[in-house]
C-alpha cells in the first residue's frame, strides 16, 4: 500500500495555505502534529511559491499560530532562485520586478540589484510583486524586449486570500509580460519545477525516496511530487476535492483528509 511508504520518509515538505492553515487559522491538531512529527525523528520544511514575503514573515506567522518554526525552516521559491543563480551566475546583476522583501532575500544571497535604468542587468527577475509599479513593469518589459533573459520565481496565476477570494499572482504578471514582449521566462523556480528539491537535497542530503511533498493543490504541490519522483501526498483541507482528483491526470500517490493523519502511518 502506498501509505506504507510514509514510514520511510525522512523529510516532509509542507505547503502552507490550505495544508496546515487556512488564511490566518491553523487547521485542527496541526500545532501538536509538528511536535509529534519532530518527536518521531522526522525532518520537515515549510515550502511556498509566494516570493513576495521573506523567511522571517513566514516563521512569525507560523509562530503566531502556535507552530514552532525558525526562518531556516521555510523554503521559498526565491531560495530556489538564489540557489540556481549561484550555480549558473554567482556574480549576476539583477533587475527585480518584486517586493522589497524579495529584493532583500536576493541581496542577502550576495547578488547585485540594479535600481537604475541605465545599467543592463544579466537577468530580469519576475516575482509576485504586490507593490507593482508601472514604471518598473514598463522598464522590465523593455529590457526583456531587448533580449535580457528573465526568470520567474513561480507561475501560480492566482493567490488565494480570505473568503474564497483571490489576488492575481506571478503567473498573471508573466502573461502580461508575454503579451507585451512575446517572450517567455527562461526558467521558473517554484513548484512544480525541480529547483526546490535540488535545494533541499543539497541542504540536508536526502535521497528522493526519503522526501515527500504534502499539499492541497494538484497542479502545483502534487505535480511537484510527481515531476520530481518524490512521494506526493494530497490533503483535502484546501483547494482540491475528490471530484477534482477524479477529473485530472495528476494522481497523488496518497490522499489523506488532513496532515494529522500522517501520524497514523509513520
Ligand atoms: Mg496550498
Amino acid at each position: 500500500m502506498e501509505k506504507e511508504r510514509l514510514k520511510d520518509i525522512k523529510c516532509f515538505l509542507f505547503d502552507m495555505d490550505g495544508t496546515i492553515y487556512l488564511g490566518n487559522a491553523l487547521l485542527p491538531g496541526v500545532a501538536d502534529f509538528f511536535k509529534k512529527l519532530r518527536d518521531a525523528g522526522k525532518d520537515y520544511y515549510f515550502v511556498t511559491n509566494n516570493s513576495s514575503k521573506g523567511h522571517i514573515h513566514y516563521a512569525k506567522k507560523l509562530i503566531r499560530m502556535g507552530i514552532s518554526a525558525e526562518p531556516r525552516d521555510v523554503v521559498i521559491s526565491s531560495d530556489a532562485l538564489n540557489y540556481y543563480l549561484q550555480k549558473i551566475r554567482p556574480q549576476a546583476k539583477l533587475y527585480i520586478l518584486g517586493t522589497e522583501e524579495l529584493k532583500e532575500t536576493i541581496r542577502n544571497a550576495g547578488f547585485t540589484i540594479i535600481e537604475d535604468e541605465q545599467t543592463t542587468p544579466d537577468f530580469v527577475i519576475v516575482g509576485f510583486d504586490m507593490s507593482l509599479e508601472y514604471k518598473t513593469l514598463a522598464h522590465s518589459c523593455r529590457l526583456i524586449d531587448k533580449g535580457v533573459p528573465f526568470i520567474a520565481t513561480h507561475s501560480d496565476v492566482r493567490c488565494p486570500i480570505e473568503n474564497g477570494e483571490f489576488i492575481p499572482d506571478c503567473g498573471a504578471m508573466l502573461a502580461l509580460i508575454k503579451s507585451a514582449t512575446g517572450k517567455e521566462p527562461v526558467n521558473i523556480m517554484g513548484k512544480p519545477n525541480h529547483y526546490i528539491i535540488d535545494l533541499v537535497r543539497e541542504k540536508a542530503n536526502y535521497e528522493k525516496d526519503e522526501i515527500a511533498m504534502v499539499g492541497d493543490r494538484l497542479y502545483t504541490d502534487i505535480a511537484f511530487g510527481l515531476n520530481n519522483n518524490i512521494l506526493s501526498v494530497l490533503v483535502l483541507t484546501g483547494e482540491a476535492t475528490m471530484d477534482d482528483v477524479e477529473r485530472t491526470n495528476i494522481r497523488p500517490d496518497i490522499i489523506l483528509n488532513n496532515v494529522v493523519e500522517i501520524l497514523d502511518y509513520i
